[in-house]
């Protein structure tokens, strides 16, 4: 069960097991699934294992052997290991990209972006690996050194979803390694390949045996496992709010740490003022850009109503000539969604705007036309006369639909982006300073946009969300080690005798 370098065709798309204390295994039950193109459905990806507890466990111990003598080597140490990852992931960059594409179907450009985002996680926690990690801080007594210093916390569970499958794992993994963790790493069940190329590399750059391993399988059998793990003490979870508050509270349950990246209702604003042509082309990206996977994606619009009938025509206009196809050919704009259950969520999400009386102005259906019926594909959908109550403005839908919201002033453009239940990301599009600060103050999320749409977060900042997006945490950035360490404060008293805090500082009479 080595993963070989062979053409991943089918039917003899090569079968991969888990990487469990640096070696291949068969998953311990022999169960395995398939990851297939969702551009193409017949077209096999790769066979993968399909862990349960068992695997986990074996994975959980295999990290519980190897965390002492990581966390003991120096962080440049463990820094210069992610410098030689991020140098093979720069080599292999391209082919990386296809096979993306292949797996999980965004376009190439887009999945060219997406391993550009991790080499660029990848460098940017190796370069954190020389930075001060602690402070030095005054005591109030005599002859004592306080400071601080990060510590790793064990043994971290990391849970991905597949809409960047190889970005989302190096935003936890890189940073949990520079962090001194050991790690097991269960990667969503549609983009395992991705998963499997990426510990490939961080085996090649030398990490150690046993500080990561890769349990393959579904989010109920071997996702659930690993964060019921009594050994594991902290997850960090990227996916659905559903998933993520059901992990949040059997983590909390069990006194483990847990991080969540969860969903987003992200919200464009446009003001009358701004510039319309500017701010349709944010908008095609926003809603469009990866068929509308991403947690930040813009699923709503809301305009001022002055400026609807312009924008609304530009953007009909502008949605009826995105192409939709494979990702792989050039002349694609929009590529499949990621797999058939998902496609028709995505088609209940279009009823039941229709049922609200939303109207709906393009898109709306399952294309099954030619090569689109192979795959998994769904025209760009765009609805207006939407009202900030109806599910399609108040739920995600993960898919390429998006909701002109019209609203009267500034003021109710505040109170519908900010009206629903998540706090990713809003955007503002306005050339008024003042209006545009205004919002920068008022909008209630953990990443907001001017003239920018709502998609499009750099690695060198925090990045996550407010209210039912988040826990507190902060992926990426200099933030992203708080996720994946402890604080120690350490005392040194040269003294030579009993010094009191509090006590012997403030001696009265
Ligand atoms: P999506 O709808 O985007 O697939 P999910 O939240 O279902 O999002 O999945 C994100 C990740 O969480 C995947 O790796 C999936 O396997 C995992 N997962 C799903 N259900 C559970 C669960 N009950 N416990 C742990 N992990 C889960």
């Amino acid at each position: 069960m080595t993963p070989a370098a062979a053409p991943a065709e089918s039917p003899s798309a090569p079968t991969y097991g888990h990487f469990i204390g640096g070696a291949w295994r068969e998953p311990i039950g022999g169960r395995t699934f398939e990851s297939r193109n969702p551009a193409r459905r017949q077209e096999v990806v790769g066979r993968f294992a399909a862990g349960g507890a068992d695997d986990i466990d074996l994975a959980v111990q295999a990290a519980r052997a190897a965390f002492p003598a990581w966390a003991r080597t120096p962080m440049p140490e463990r820094a210069d290991i992610l410098l030689r990852a991020a140098r093979l992931l720069a080599d292999r960059k391209e082919a990386l990209a296809e096979l993306m594409t292949r797996e999980m179907g965004k376009v190439l450009t887009e999945a060219r972006g997406d391993v550009q985002e991790g080499i660029d996680m990848t460098l940017y926690m190796a370069g954190q690996g020389r930075r001060p990690s602690g402070e030095t801080v005054p005591s109030e007594l005599r002859q004592k050194r306080c400071f601080t210093e990060r510590v790793p916390i064990g043994v971290v569970g990391c849970i991905t979803p597949w809409n960047f499958p190889l970005a989302i794992p190096t935003w936890k993994v890189m940073p949990a390694l520079l962090a001194g963790n050991a790690i097991v790493f269960k990667p969503a069940e549609d983009t395992p390949l991705m998963a499997v190329r990426l510990v490939e590399i961080l085996i090649e750059a030398g990490l150690p045996a046993g500080v990561l391993n890769l349990v393959t399988g579904f989010g109920e059998d071997a996702g659930a496992a690993l964060v019921r793990h009594a050994q594991v003490p902290a997850i960090s979870f990227t996916g659905s709010a559903e998933v993520g508050h059901a992990i949040a509270a059997a983590c909390g349950g069990a006194g483990k740490r847990v991080g969540l990246e969860l969903g987003g209702k992200n919200a464009m604003i446009v003001l009358a003022d701004g510039d319309l042509e500017l701010a349709v082309d944010g908008a095609l990206w926003g809603a469009f850009g990866t068929s509308g996977q991403r947690c930040t994606a813009t699923s709503r619009l809301v305009v001022e109503r002055s400026a609807v009938a312009e924008f609304t025509e530009r953007l009909v206009a502008r949605v009826g000539q995105l192409h939709l196809g494979d990702g792989l050919d050039p002349a694609t704009d929009v590529g499949p969604v990621i797999n058939e259950r998902q496609l028709h969520r995505i088609h209940g999400y279009t009823e039941a705007g229709q049922q609200e009386a939303a109207r709906l102005l393009t898109g709306g259906a399952i294309a099954t036309d030619g090569a689109l019926g192979e795959g998994f594909f769904y025209r760009p959908t765009l609805f207006t006369d939407v009202r900030p109550a109806m599910r399609i403005a108040q739920e995600e839908i993960f898919g390429p639909t998006t909701a002109i919201i019209p609203v009267d002033d500034f003021e109710e453009a505040m109170t519908v982006a900010n009206g629903t239940r998540y706090g990713l990301s809003l955007a503002v599009y306005t050339r008024d300073l003042q209006r545009a600060m205004a919002a920068v103050d008022r909008l209630e999320a953990g990443i907001v946009y001017v003239n920018a749409p709502t998609i499009g977060a750099e690695i060198q900042l925090p990045f996550g969300g407010t209210k039912w997006t988040g826990n507190g945490h902060r992926e990426a950035g200099t933030t992203a080690m708080d996720e994946f360490s402890e604080w120690k404060t350490v005392y040194i008293d040269y003294s030579g005798r009993l010094q009191r805090a509090q006590i012997d500082t403030h001696q009265t009479g």
